[in-house]
Parts: structure tokens; C-alpha cells; sequence
């Protein structure tokens, strides 16, 4: 495949062109070019993302109002409150969880409901947590049970007071849903254990199907938006992981809107492939509150997310959601079957 440029369309809009001066197409941009179908697809201009952000008006563009959906909302939320496990879906104020538990999918936050550390774009409150409950596993196992879930995914408060950071317990919680479910995939998305390998082993050693870890955002941005967190040690993160169980699918995502450019953006990508991570998710920032939260500096549109889709593609990301309301855990199964199918693909036709 021939690397593209960036040009000005005859409407005055930047997009991309193939050097052969073929138009990217839907299908490169939905499947990648590795599919032999492109040249049957319509082609789409795309418009391209903007290097100098604007600042949003007051409102939400109307790309981020949704109707509420019909669904079973509250069978989820009656398994949830009887589990007495926290969701993130609730303490990150998602803005998906009307469209989730419509369909029966939560995501489980262990560990408690209390962090350890201050992250500038995350809801989950910031204090001295409580002992890991050790009837956690258990009963996350029946929540898991009574949802149906055929894959879930597991995330945790950063629990730095604990020796091992939470990692053994989390390491339960995998075991006790896999005895309740052997055929639940699993996904777990824990803090950065500060890439200590011993913990990212535990972790492994359980067994889940991916091992997820956010970036969150690109490198000039992280120190203000994770304090406690880095940049470079969430790449890290995602190394040890494949190092140590390269069977087990990685994934990252990043959110846009912080205030960082389109190249930042790309180096990002560049630097998760280059730890080998399969699996990438791309959502709009939402500022969760004005008290220390950081200010959105840019919504983008839906057609920009296309763009940041198909150059990440281009990469060799194995499955890659990118959308306004996407979150690491949105349509997670989805995504997750996605890059197994292609995982598959690639180890026949090596
Ligand atoms: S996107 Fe994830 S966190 Fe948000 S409501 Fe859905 S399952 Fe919960």
C-alpha cells in the first residue's frame, strides 16, 4: 500500500488521497485494505481533523444527543444494586449507560468505589479506599451470571495503598466469573500497577481473553490529565503484557477533545503499535464536572472519527472503534470479536 498525504479537496477541505490518486474508500476506512473489496465501495470524502482545535460553545453539538432507547434498563440496574459492586458505567457518569443497560451490558468496577489517585478528566471520587471486600468475587460472579453477559469487562480503582495494587484480588474476581461462566470472555482493564511485571503477571496468569490499559490521552497533554499516572509507563503497561502473554489480545484507548493535535494523535497511535497493542478505542472527552475537571477544547464530529479510525487502521490495529460516544468498554464485545476473527485471519495466512 502506498502512504498517503494529506491534500485540499476542489471543496476546500483537507482529505486524503491515496498516491495513486485513489479517494480513500469506506472500505478502507471500515475493513483496511487487506480486504480486497475497496475498489468496489463507493468512495467517501473525508474530511480531516483540525490541527488547531476551537473551543466549543456552551452546548452539545447535536451529534451527542441521543433519544433514550427502550431496553431493560432496570433489570440491570436491580442485578447491579443487588451485587453491591460498583459500575463505572455509574461512578464515571457515562454517558452510555441508558443505551448499555438497555441491553443488559454494565461494566464492573472492583476494588471499591474509592480512588487512590486524582485524574483530571474521571468522575470516580478521590479517597482513602476500603479493604478489598472479600466477598467481592463472589458476588460479582452471580451479577455476572444474572446479566448473561457472554463477555465482560472488569475495571478497578487504582489502589495504590495495597502491596500488590489490587492485582491479586483482581486476579480473583477473573477466576470466580470464569468458574460461574466458563464461556464469558473476559476483559480486564486494570490501572498501570506502575508496570511492575510482577503484578501484570498475576493478572495474565488468570487468564482473560484481553488485557486493556488506557492511554487516555497523548504525551504533551498526560502529565496534566493523569498526574499520578505516565505517558510512557502505560506503553509500558501494554509491552509487559504481550511480553509476558502474547496470546492474550492488547487494547488501549485514547480520548480526543483535551486539546491536542492531530499528529499528537497519530504518534499515539504509532507508539501503541509499537508495543504491539491489537485493539484501539477512540471516544469524545467529556468534562464530568466544572470543579477540577479539565474544560472540552474540541467536540469532534463524526466524520473526524472516521478519519482517526481509518489512519489507525492503516497501522495494523486488529479492530478499532472510533466514535463520539465511544468509551473502552462501549460495545466492547464487539470490538473484542472483532480483532479475534482478524487475530485468527492473520495466524492462517502467515
Ligand atoms: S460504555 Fe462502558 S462504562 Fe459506559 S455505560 Fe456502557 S458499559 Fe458502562
Amino acid at each position: 500500500m502506498p502512504p498517503r498525504r494529506l491534500e485540499r479537496c476542489r471543496w476546500g477541505r483537507f482529505g486524503y488521497k491515496i498516491m495513486d490518486d485513489r479517494r480513500l474508500s469506506r472500505a478502507d476506512a471500515l475493513y483496511g485494505c487487506e480486504t480486497g473489496f475497496q475498489e468496489r465501495f463507493v468512495e467517501l470524502e473525508l474530511p480531516v481533523v483540525s490541527n488547531s482545535p476551537a473551543k466549543p460553545a456552551g452546548r452539545l453539538p447535536s451529534w451527542l444527543k441521543r433519544p433514550l432507547p427502550a431496553g431493560d434498563f432496570a433489570h440491570t440496574r436491580d442485578i447491579v444494586k443487588n451485587s453491591r459492586v460498583a459500575t463505572v458505567c455509574q461512578e464515571a457518569h457515562c454517558p452510555n449507560i441508558s443505551q448499555c443497560w438497555a441491553k443488559r451490558h454494565a461494566t464492573f468496577m472492583i476494588l471499591g468505589d474509592k480512588c487512590t489517585r486524582r485524574c483530571r478528566f474521571c468522575a470516580v471520587q478521590t479517597a482513602r479506599p476500603d479493604p478489598p471486600a472479600e466477598d467481592e468475587p463472589a458476588r460479582l460472579a452471580v451479577a455476572v451470571a444474572q446479566l448473561g453477559l457472554t463477555h465482560v469487562v472488569l475495571t478497578a480503582v487504582a489502589r495504590d495503598d495495597l502491596a500488590d495494587e489490587g492485582a491479586g484480588h483482581f486476579a480473583r474476581c477473573v477466576a470466580a466469573i470464569r468458574e460461574a461462566r466458563p464461556e464469558t470472555t473476559l476483559e480486564v482493564l486494570p490501572a498501570d500497577f506502575h508496570a511492575r511485571p510482577e503484578c501484570i503477571a498475576t493478572l495474565c496468569e488468570a487468564g482473560p481473553e484481553l488485557y486493556n490499559h488506557n492511554l487516555e490521552t497523548v504525551g504533551r497533554l498526560a502529565p496534566g490529565i493523569r498526574p499520578q499516572g505516565k505517558y510512557r509507563r502505560s506503553l509500558e503497561v501494554l509491552r509487559i503484557a504481550k511480553q509476558i502473554a502474547p496470546h492474550i489480545i492488547t487494547k488501549s484507548g485514547l480520548m480526543v477533545g483535551l486539546g491536542e493535535t492531530v499528529d499528537e494523535l497519530h504518534d499515539a497511535f504509532a507508539d501503541l503499535r509499537a508495543v504491539g497493542c491489537d485493539v484501539l478505542t477512540i471516544g469524545q472527552y467529556l468534562q464530568p464536572s466544572l470543579e477540577g475537571h479539565a474544560p472540552v477544547e474540541k467536540y469532534y464530529r463524526p466524520e473526524e472519527f472516521e478519519v482517526l479510525e481509518a489512519y489507525s487502521r492503516k497501522l495494523g490495529f486488529l479492530s478499532v472503534a472510533s466514535g463520539p460516544f465511544v468509551r473502552s468498554s462501549y460495545n466492547a464485545a464487539d470490538v473484542f470479536e472483532e480483532g479475534r476473527r482478524r487475530l485468527a485471519y492473520t495466524h492462517l495466512h502467515v
